[in-house]
């Protein structure tokens, strides 16, 4: 199965790119883009929202911190953590000037780069900037907001918007139960049917054919987000 999830990995040290993209893959529904220099990078990170990224700083051509700039300049909202082999005060405060989240300083462990990362994916998801990739729709929860190719605006409710951001998240298929509790919370008046009906007007938002649903399917008695 292909995931949304796309991470950026820029590092020119391909032993350990090859380990990182590894690890990543491993840990969850990642699908890691590589590339071992600045412009490569650019021209990546132009194509698509990533869920996060890892940028080198010692790179062929160039910064990881100047490219950490020029991709914020250029509206990259996602978390970027900076792996850097300085491990000076003035190193830090430059990569974070740049528009860093984080930096990390090699060598490390993969657990503590990923504590980093979700640590910044937790605090990015809450923020108005969080951005997401659904399908041909660029998601944005704080604004209830999916925008499609033409950049036109649907609008979701808050239930709407709630679900799909689980969904999302979890990446897996969901029981209805769960579902329903992670988005109204225990309340015995509400039943699968009411979660039912908003999965039903979702659809209808989302999907080219609402009868065909081919993003947020139906998957062994839950619901699955599709990328
Ligand atoms: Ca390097």
């Amino acid at each position: 199965m292909t995931s949304a999830k796309r991470v950026l990995l820029v590092e020119d040290d391909e032993m350990l790119a090859d380990s990182l993209a590894e690890q990543l893959s491993q840990e969850g529904d990642y699908t890691v883009v590589r590339a071992g220099d600045c412009a490569t990078a650019s021209t990546l990170a132009a194509d698509g929202l990533y869920e996060f990224m890892i940028l080198d700083v010692g790179l062929p051509d160039g910064d990881g911190r100047e490219l950490c700039r020029g991709l914020r300049t250029a509206g990259v909202t996602c978390p970027i953590i900076l792996l850097t082999a300085a491990d000076s005060d003035a190193d830090t405060i430059a990569g974070l000037q740049a528009g860093a989240n984080d930096y990390i300083t090699k060598p490390f462990r993969f657990a503590v780069l990923m504590a980093r990362v979700h640590a910044h994916l937790r605090s990015h998801d809450r923020s108005e900037e969080a951005m997401y990739r659904i399908g041909p729709f660029t998601f944005r929860p704080s604004a209830k907001l999916l925008l499609d190719q033409k950049s036109r605006k649907i609008r979701l409710t808050e239930k709407e918007t709630n679900i799909l951001k689980f969904l999302y998240r979890t990446g897996v298929m969901v029981p209805r139960e769960t579902l329903l509790n992670e988005v109204w919370g225990y309340n015995p008046a509400v039943t699968t049917h009411t979660l039912e009906t908003h999965i039903y007007r979702l659809r209808q938002k989302i999907e080219e054919n609402p009868g065909d649903a081919r993003l947020l399917i139906t998957e062994n008695g839950g619901y699955r987000l599709v990328p």
